[in-house]
């Protein structure tokens, strides 16, 4: 599921560039920042929160 620079995180977790693949981690209820890399502003979704298994 892509997320992108600006949206709130539902949840915390990582966030996977979509271009250079640089990991950023946010937590949830914090906005996504872009990618502090490339400065890509589309990311792939890593939540790693217990729990929640979205499959
Ligand atoms: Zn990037």
């Amino acid at each position: 599921m892509a997320a992108h620079a600006g949206e709130t995180a539902r949840e915390t977790g990582d966030f996977l560039c979509t271009k250079c693949h640089e990991k950023t981690h946010v937590t949830k209820g914090h906005k996504i920042p872009k990618c502090h890399n490339c400065g890509n502003d589309t990311f792939d979704e890593r939540v790693h929160e217990p729990g929640n298994r979205s499959s």
